[in-house]
């Protein structure tokens, strides 16, 4: 076997390094002893050297399966820059290439060979496969191959069952983004029950996590944006929003650009150059934004809503301060938001018998009409099925009947209508004949090609329309609507995707309730966990790593909301005395672990209850000894204490409750 001295000579002799990064030591050393590993490395933690360093001591090759063929030729060229040999095969290069490619690793020249999962599914390739056994299979982006993964690809789910077949024994499977429950899925799929699980580089120490709770919604939330934004002063802030109708409340704020997925192609590239290039924008967003957009001085990442998982949490406030240098992740929280995550998950997750319903809606309508394709939107279909909450979830419905194979969806027609002119056609041509403007330039050029055609309503098309005046399919749009009514009337086509059954004799739809059921629950709980991190006292960032399975052991960031608030000062310095801090132990010296936090916050505050009368605590001693303080105040302070280890829990009679600690007592008593 290879020691870590001679895996450090490599990395020196290949990649240049005088040492390997904490977490990637580990790791490195255990794959090149052949462990079946299944890593998960946050993005930019050095993730592929885990793998490509211990490729140098086999003999054979090792297989690196990827889905992202558009980064497999810089890899490589990064790679042969290296000296290290490496090669690819997928799509984008000609078959002779790809013949090439596996000739010179069947010759022992190829150290690291590239492939897209679908390759590995050709007869020529898993033949070659068979001949050529690799050292070790890697499975990189591996999340892919799970249904919990956020981006499930069918061609992952047969690299188990190949590798098997190929009789490859060493497989490690590399994410950037895995719960523990994904890993598990991905040992199975892989048929690798006994490859362990490594999280590892989540911790980001240069970054400083706080969650600021908003009583008062969307008004308190602006508030908050205006007042983080006043102390910024260099680099760049992200601000995410979960839906687009937030990010334009954001965005008619002074100095905030907005950015999603509805906006056109041009707007958008306009928002990614103005987040890009200018010193310091402040950017609202969705999630659609970020993918290949890395700017090393974001300083701030504001989620204005709760984000719909900590998987997507990590990566979006991960964005901030890539450069090294410090930079704030601030989640607003409040738990009206919570509302709005359950309604996404209602309308993503249709119970099971509407989406029956809808596959006998469709297939009812369809026999009915003489057309083989059903065109109608969402919004119309749910006018048969009353038992569906909304219109969304007749989408999600379609999404899943898809899935299931009952149903084709065809892709998305756009930009189809009826148009005719309502003024004199030959007039409005001789009248523009000069083609000033945009608007006058289409005038112009649809009366020369349509001519009296336009006097009664012609179908046609915006792309067709967009090549023959030279303009932008935005820019006929934004003319059509300012001529509509005026010169011209518009009357816009059918623009969602035609349905059509993929079985005729299929009466009722094919669904695994249980299946169904499952998804909804599993949803169910990535929201709990991020309610969970937002309400914690303990570290945020201790929350996070150890969400992505990676062990905390006694770290803890030292800076976030929860480190740094509960320190004595911190409680100090937001108006609380020692005194008080003296009372608050004292009253929970006093009741001894009998009671739980709530309930000592609500004595000491003077609380008059129906809990408290009822339980006679407004006779006892303590009662209303931080009257002087407000409730939520007091309730702070104890969830500080407990935090600060002043205070510890125990259990009594099932009951979560608290009393006082040996450090709380030396501070009552010595300190
Ligand atoms: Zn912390």
């Amino acid at each position: 076997m290879n020691s870590l001295p001679d895996l450090e000579n490599l990395l020196r002799k290949y990649f240049g390094f005088e040492g390997f990064l904490d977490h990637q030591k580990d790791i490195v050393h255990r794959i090149a002893a052949g462990e079946n590993l299944c890593v998960v490395m946050p993005t930019g933690a050095g993730k592929s050297l885990c793998y490509q360093l211990p490729a140098m001591l086999n003999d054979s090759y090792t297989l690196v399966i990827s889905p992202l063929i558009a980064l497999m030729a810089d890899q490589v060229a990064a790679l042969q820059r290296r000296n290290i040999p490496a090669a690819f095969i997928n799509s984008s290069i000609s078959f002779a290439e790809q013949l090439h490619a596996v000739r010179e690793t069947e010759n022992g020249r190829i150290k690291l060979l590239y492939v897209a999962p679908e390759r590995l599914q050709t007869d020529f390739f898993y033949d070659f496969l068979c001949r050529n056994k690799p050292a070790t299979l890697v499975v990189d982006e591996a999340h892919c191959i799970s249904e919990w993964g956020h981006d499930f690809r069918p061609s992952y789910r047969r690299i188990g069952t190949i590798a098997e077949r190929a009789g490859i024994k060493h497989i490690c499977a590399f994410t950037a983004t895995a719960t523990p429950d994904v890993c598990a899925d991905i040992a199975v799929q892989l048929k690798s029950p006994e490859m362990q699980l490594v999280a590892a580089g989540f911790r980001r120490p240069n970054l400083t996590f706080k969650v600021q709770e908003c009583k008062g919604g969307k008004d308190a939330k602006l508030s908050a944006i205006k007042k983080l934004l006043e102390k910024k002063t260099s680099g760049a802030v992200i601000i995410y929003a979960a839906t687009r109708q937030a990010v334009d409340e954001l965005s008619a704020l002074p100095g905030i650009r907005g950015y999603h997925a509805g906006m056109s192609n041009d707007e958008r590239k306009c928002a990614q150059e103005y987040f890009m290039t200018d010193p310091a924008p402040v950017l609202a967003a969705t999630n659609a934004f970020g993918m290949g957009i890395d700017r090393p001085d974001v300083r701030m990442v504001i989620h204005y809503q709760l984000p719909g998982s900590l998987e997507a949490y990590y990566q979006e406030a991960g964005r901030a301060g890539r450069d090294g240098e410090s930079a704030e992740c601030i989640l607003l929280f409040s738990y009206a938001d919570r509302y709005i995550q359950n309604f996404l998950i209602e309308m993503n997750n249709p119970p099971p018998a509407v989406i029956r319903s809808v596959y006998r809606t469709v297939r009812g309508l369809l026999a009915s009409s003489t057309a083989a394709e059903l065109e109608i939107s969402a919004a119309e279909l749910q006018r048969h099925i009353p038992e569906s909450a909304s219109d969304g979830q007749i989408s999600a419905a379609l999404g899943i009947l898809e899935k299931a194979g009952a149903i084709i969806r065809k892709s998305r027609q756009t930009g189809t209508g009826k148009l005719k002119f309502i003024q004199d056609v030959d007039s409005l041509r001789v009248l523009h004949q000069e083609e000033k403007t945009q608007r006058s330039r289409f005038i112009h050029r649809m009366t020369v090609r349509y001519g009296s055609a336009l006097k009664d309503f012609l179908p046609v098309n915006i792309d067709s329309m967009a090549e023959m005046c030279q303009l932008s399919p935005e820019q006929i749009k934004r003319v059509i609507t300012a001529l509509n009514n005026d010169i011209l009337l518009w009357e816009s086509g059918f623009s969602g995707r035609a349905i059509e059954l993929a079985d005729n004799n299929m009466t009722e739809a094919p669904l695994d309730d249980k299946e169904l059921n499952f998804r909804r629950e599993y949803e169910e709980q990535r929201l709990n966990a991020v309610i969970h991190y937002a309400t914690t006292s303990d570290c945020r960032q201790k929350e996070l790593i150890g969400y992505f399975g990676e062990k905390p052991d006694n770290w803890q960031c030292n800076c976030c909301d929860n480190c740094a608030g509960h320190s004595p000062e911190a409680l100090l310095a937001s108006g609380i005395s020692e005194n008080d801090i003296r009372v608050a132990l004292r009253g929970a010296e006093l009741f001894n672990g009998r009671i739980g936090a709530v309930k000592l916050a609500q004595i000491l505050a003077g609380s008059r209850s129906a809990g408290i009368i009822a339980g006679n605590y407004h006779r006892n001693v303590c009662f209303g000894a931080l009257r002087k303080l407000k409730a939520a105040k007091v309730e702070e302070l104890i969830r500080s204490l407990i935090a600060s280890g002043l205070l510890e829990r125990v259990e009594r009679g099932g009951y979560p409750c608290i009393r006082l600690s040996a450090s709380g007592k030396a501070k009552l008593y010595e300190g």
